[in-house]
Formats: structure tokens, C-alpha cells, sequence
């Protein structure tokens, strides 16, 4: 099996601390408001075969204000439809002259099986419930800049995480630095295998044991599109792990309150609770736009 071009961003698990610290200090760096020109005439492809609205325009943003060209590539429009397979579309993408590609994928590990084949690194934006490793970094660097540093730090994550890439890069990442992450959910969304996805993790079946004396509370959507046959009620859901602002008053009086979005408002966490003060909602959202340009030098060789 072909290793995958230097540079490539696959997931967190395999990732080292180092090489995660690096991505997060050359994000500082980094300001969309003063365009640059380190990847001048590079090119960027953004192949996405599943719905997108943060990673894709941030990582487009990202990818201009280097100074890069973005061309996107969606499943429904493209050849794809006419059943092209997975890596006849990355040998065309990388025959029209594409130097990185960022791909989002219902499937896991497919931005793995596409830096196999290809000679230029390739992003993982999200492959199936499997990893969402630029989502992770950005989340770390946002805990970073609020509380300097993951050791000892209570982390609660409530929701559905057994669809969840996000929560599965987050634990992997938070993990390695010495977080203590407790998750929260009902069983159907939370089975107890996930406890072997890293250690120490611990699972608790109330929203109220989880956040209670948290520093940082992470809400998952419970993401409709996969639940597939699965019978969840919602109305039961909202009374046992909706985040109110009285569930969230449990934990540190300055908590993070933390989302990747989509956010559905009156389902996994209330209004007031999108918007108080403690909400890093939109200051994610920001932070991925740095974040996704530290990825991109790095893929492109230039994180000097
Ligand atoms: N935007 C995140 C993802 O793509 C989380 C979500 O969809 O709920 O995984």
C-alpha cells in the first residue's frame, strides 16, 4: 500500500502531539484580513459529496487569502452522478493540475484510499462518522486561546456521538494533552463501545453529571441524516440533554459553551444558550478560517 503524500491531514488518532502544537502555533500566525501571497498560483480543489457550509467556504477563504486558486467540485453536477468512481475523479482532478485536495466524503476512509493513489496531499473535511480533523484543531486552538492550556481540563461532550466525526477527532486530539473528557448521550447515540476510543474517557447517561464542574462543554447535533431506522424520540432527547442555560449554569462559572454547527436551535441546546456570552459559536467559526490556512501551508510545504 502507497503511503500518503507529505503534507496529507487525514485524521487526528494517528497524528502526532507534535506535529498537532505545530498546525496550532503556525495558525497563529496566520490573518485572512491581510491577504498573503505564500500559495501564489497553487490550486486548490474542494471535492465535496456531502453538504458543507463551514469547512467548505472557510477553507476556500483560507486557501484565497494565501493566495491560492479554489476550484469546487460537488458530488451532485459533477461526473460523479454519471457513476465515476472515487479515484478515476482524483486522477482527473489531479490531471487539470490540482496541488492539494480538501474532500469531504459519506464514506470512511476515503480521503485515506484518495491519498493513497494521488502524489499530492489530500484533507480530510469530514469522511462519513470516522474523523473531522480540521474541525478539531480549530476547536483546540480556540480552547487553547481561552484557557492556555488541555492538561486537567474538564471536557464534557453531549450528544449524539456515535454519528459524530467531530467528537471522535476531539476525543483523539484533547486526549493526547491530557484532558479529562466525559460524554453524555442516550444509548442509542453513545454506546458504551466508545469508551475503548480513548483512555480515561468516561460515559455518563445525564446531561447534568457531564457538565457539572465542566470547563469546556461541547454540544453535538443529533444528526437526522444518518439515523437511519434508528428510533429516536425528540421530544425525549430535549428533556434529558437539551443544553439550557440552567443544565449550563453546572458547569465553571466561565465555561466554554462549544458547537461545530450546523446548530439546531431548540433541540440540542436553546436560544439563549446559542447566544450567551460563554457561546464560542461564531469565534469557531472564526477560528477555522486560520486554522484551515495553517492546514493548507502545511500541505503545500510552506509552514516554515
Ligand atoms: N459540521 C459537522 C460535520 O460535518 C458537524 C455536524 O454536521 O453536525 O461533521
Amino acid at each position: 500500500m502507497m503511503k500518503a503524500t507529505r503534507g496529507s491531514l487525514l485524521g487526528i488518532e494517528h497524528l502526532e502531539a507534535g506535529e498537532i502544537l505545530k498546525i496550532l502555533t503556525l495558525a497563529r500566525r496566520m490573518n485572512p484580513q491581510k491577504p498573503q501571497t505564500l500559495l501564489r498560483g497553487k490550486k486548490v480543489l474542494l471535492l465535496f459529496y456531502e453538504a458543507s457550509t463551514r469547512t467548505r467556504s472557510s477553507f476556500e477563504i483560507a486557501a484565497k487569502s494565501l493566495g491560492a486558486m479554489t476550484t469546487l467540485v460537488l458530488s451532485s453536477g459533477s461526473s460523479i452522478e454519471k457513476g465515476e468512481s472515487l479515484l478515476d475523479t482524483g486522477y482527473t482532478l489531479r490531471g487539470v493540475g490540482a496541488d492539494v485536495i480538501v474532500m469531504r466524503h459519506p464514506h470512511a476512509g476515503a480521503p485515506h484510499l484518495m491519498a493513497q493513489h494521488l502524489d499530492i496531499p489530500v484533507i480530510n473535511a469530514g469522511d462519513g462518522m470516522h474523523e473531522h480533523p480540521s474541525q478539531a484543531l480549530l476547536d483546540a486552538y480556540t480552547i487553547l486561546r481561552r484557557k492556555k492550556t488541555f492538561k486537567g481540563l474538564q471536557i464534557a461532550i453531549v450528544g449524539d456521538i456515535y454519528h459524530s466525526r467531530v467528537a471522535r477527532s476531539n476525543i483523539h486530539l484533547l486526549s493526547k494533552f491530557g484532558a479529562k473528557i466525559t460524554l453524555a448521550g442516550p444509548p442509542e447515540l453513545l454506546p458504551e463501545t466508545a469508551a475503548t476510543l480513548a483512555p480515561g474517557l468516561h460515559i455518563v447517561r445525564t446531561a447534568e453529571e457531564a457538565v457539572r464542574g465542566a470547563d469546556v462543554v461541547m454540544v453535538l447535533r443529533v444528526q437526522k441524516e444518518r439515523l437511519a431506522g434508528m428510533k429516536i424520540s425528540l421530544q425525549d432527547y430535549i428533556a434529558r440533554y437539551q443544553i439550557t442555560l440552567q443544565r449550563l449554569k453546572l458547569a465553571k462559572k466561565d465555561a466554554l459553551l462549544m458547537h461545530p454547527g450546523p446548530i439546531i436551535r431548540g433541540l440540542e441546546l436553546t436560544w439563549e444558550v446559542a447566544d450567551c456570552p460563554q457561546s464560542m459559536i461564531v469565534e469557531e467559526v472564526r477560528n477555522g478560517v486560520i486554522v484551515r490556512m495553517a492546514i493548507l501551508a502545511r500541505a503545500l510545504g510552506k509552514a516554515k
